[in-house]
């Protein structure tokens, strides 16, 4: 009986992940779509709004809205039907390599290099803005941007992970958030599938409460998590004093 009711609630909460999924992929595809028939200029206000809404709900533009985002993931699936598995970086490194994203930015900002060397077709993700909307893109960023895409066949998100501008401004935002994703820690199995699933290569199950400025909230750790209600997203308290950027 008890097993029986376990499996139901496996069950429905398989569903629900998947539908989660399913409505997550629509609004992806909705908003390339509109990059693609020229309304990106339309939707810059919803962006702002995507922005203040970090604060509170976690970075939800990375995940569901981002256009280059989407086209890492489309890539990420082709891959799949090559190579199912995903490359990882390994932990040790990763945890050095997702600040390469502000150290980009901060040079770019800062133009100390920039000044002799032209860094703006690193940035991919205006690259593509700009080669829907204008055309008239360098060879070498549309080089960069296509190897980004190509890589993406087999690593999730490279560019999102490790170089993108944009996500650094709602991963900082969504330092604050009041609503995130939740470990229930006694009834976790270790079994570090949440990990696996985490296209940002956080180590959710290291964590009580996602503080980590990588989140994009895509919920794939959920959806991967064997055992129903242990991964849920959900209010929770004032953050810890930490930099934005911590492991947890
Ligand atoms: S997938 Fe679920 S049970 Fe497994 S380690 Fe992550 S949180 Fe724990
Ligand atoms: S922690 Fe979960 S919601 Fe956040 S990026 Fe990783 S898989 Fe997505």
């Amino acid at each position: 009986m008890v097993n029986s009711d376990y499996k139901l609630k496996m069950q429905e909460h398989n569903k629900k992940q998947r539908y989660i999924q399913w409505g997550r992929m629509l609004v992806q595809v909705i908003f390339l779509l509109m990059l693609f028939i020229g309304l990106n200029k339309t939707v810059k206000p919803v962006f702002v709004l995507f922005l203040l809404l970090s604060f509170v709900f976690g970075n939800y533009f990375c995940g569901w809205v981002c256009p280059f985002g989407t086209m890492q993931e489309i890539f990420g699936k082709i891959g799949s039907l090559i190579y199912k598995k995903k490359i990882k970086m390994p932990r040790g490194l990763q945890r050095y390599l997702q600040f390469s994203r502000y150290i980009l930015a901060i040079i770019v900002l800062t133009q100390v290099i920039a000044a002799f060397v032209d860094l703006s077709g690193l940035n991919a993700y205006r690259t593509f803005n700009q080669w829907i909307n204008e055309k008239n893109v360098q060879i070498l960023s549309i080089a960069i941007m296509g190897s980004f895409l190509i890589i993406a066949l087999f690593f999730e998100r490279p560019f999102c992970n490790y170089f993108c501008p944009e996500g650094i401004r709602y991963g900082v935002a969504s330092f604050t958030r009041f609503f995130t994703i939740k470990r229930d820690v006694n009834a976790c199995i270790q079994c570090k599938k949440c990990n696996k699933a985490c296209p940002m290569n956080i180590e959710v199950s290291a964590c009580e409460q996602v503080r980590n400025a990588q989140c994009i909230n895509c919920f794939k750790c959920i959806e991967a998590c064997p055992v129903a209600g242990v991964l849920s997203y959900g209010k929770v308290g004032l953050p810890k004093v930490n930099l934005p950027f911590h492991k947890k």
